[in-house]
């Protein structure tokens, strides 16, 4: 068998682009991937376009010496934007070669540990709405949630998004003091800071909670650092939650062996697509540390990310953007008539060959990509903020 096309279909659905991708074989199989860097698909279409060039005629069966050729023939290898055009491509190549042995994906990964997957919900809510929407998940059956930051909705005279990271720490704490109160020990409920604080403010954001009111906190600062990261594990006994934008196994390394991190936030459509997961899921598993998925995207980063979690023993929670309070239109299934089953807080895995997800080409094709950028953020005097 032979790779007789790689083809790129960035779509939007529901809200938000998905980058999918196709690969064609000249025995009629065909494999999908995904992309998970966001905002920035342009990009990714043009590294598939380079790979793409060599990719053609190689036996698609071969998916670690592809991996291989993609990353180390480059004088300039690595990166996030090449990382993500192979995460796509890796997992596509696993759907291709689930097809051909007539396999589900987690057979090539070793095999099923478990029948679904623990998921966990989201909810953006702040103040008590937020606690409401806790108590809402407990009572069907969630008992893994993520809350959000104090953000409120404020804007300057230009109508730019402002947002001030010190003041958003006290009502943050003190609505998840109340949360914690209102629901008891039981639930796992953390809180996803999308690295918008630094070391001093995520410290003294730990610093207003009393002990046990979160299980983890996401992101507290951007990750460039793995130093900055340790001068705050040494200031906080709270559970971290990182490395969703990490695209390589290297970039995991200082946090996994340092003990920064608790729970791996990995992104198959970011990190290298499986076979850098596996690589990844293996070390975590030495330092006894649980993979939660980072899966915002659609049905094929969902379909790849239950195939990971179904094949590893060290596993927590996979993210999941369709609960209670979330329904975001990612998995529509228009665009995917076959895709993962989801049952309340559970996935189940599926024995389909392949990764059991399809993508309607056609009605795509009525679809345009949408240039979208993620949202802009600054303090009240102008000064650019993460987002
Ligand atoms: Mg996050």
């Amino acid at each position: 068998m032979r790779i007789r096309d790689v083809k790129v279909l960035p779509t939007f659905v529901g809200r938000r682009n998905q980058f999918i991708l196709k690969i064609e074989t000249d025995e009629g199989i065909h494999g999908w991937g995904e992309s998970g860097l966001s905002s920035r698909e342009l990009a990714v279409e043009g590294a598939v376009r380079h790979f793409r060039e060599f990719l053609i005629g190689k036996d698609p069966m071969n998916i670690g010496a592809l991996w291989q050729e993609m990353y180390r023939s480059n004088y300039f290898e690595g990166g996030q934007v090449l990382t993500a055009a192979m995460s796509a491509i890796d997992i596509a190549l696993h759907d291709v070669k689930g097809k051909a042995l007539g396999v589900p994906v987690y057979q090539l990964l070793g095999g099923k540990q478990r029948d679904w997957v623990p998921l966990f919900a989201h909810t953006q809510a702040s103040g008590q709405q937020m606690v409401d929407d806790v108590k809402l998940f407990v009572s069907k059956g969630w008992n893994a949630i993520r809350t959000w930051m104090w953000a409120p909705d404020e804007r300057d005279a230009q109508g730019r998004r402002i947002f001030e990271p010190r003041e958003s720490i006290a009502p943050t704490a003190h609505w998840l003091t109340k949360m914690r109160e209102g629901v008891g020990s039981e639930p796992m409920v953390g809180i996803d800071y999308h690295h918008r604080l630094s070391v001093a403010e995520a410290a003294a954001f730990c610093q207003r909670m009393p002990r046990g009111t979160i299980d983890f906190l996401e992101e507290p600062i951007r990750d460039e650092s793995p130093e900055a990261y340790e001068a705050l594990r040494r200031m906080t006994d709270v559970p971290f939650a990182i490395g969703e934008e990490f695209a390589s196994k290297w970039q995991f390394l200082p946090y996994i062996e340092r003990g920064i991190t608790q729970f791996a936030r990995i992104d198959v459509s970011n990190v290298g697509g499986l076979t850098e997961s596996m690589k990844v899921a293996g070390w975590c598993e030495a330092h006894y540390v649980d993979l939660m998925p980072h899966n915002p995207l659609g049905p094929i980063c969902s379909a790849a990310t239950v195939h990971l979690a179904a094949a590893v023993p060290n596993f927590s929670w996979m993210e999941i953007r369709s609960s209670p309070t979330e329904e975001l239109g990612f998995y529509d299934r228009e665009f995917f008539p076959v895709q993962c089953q989801q049952d309340g807080p559970r996935l189940i895995v599926t024995d389909t060959p392949g990764l059991g997800v399809e993508f309607d080409e056609e009605r795509a094709a009525k679809q345009e990509y949408r240039i979208g950028e993620t949202r802009h953020l600054r303090r009240r005097e102008g000064a650019i903020t993460n987002a």
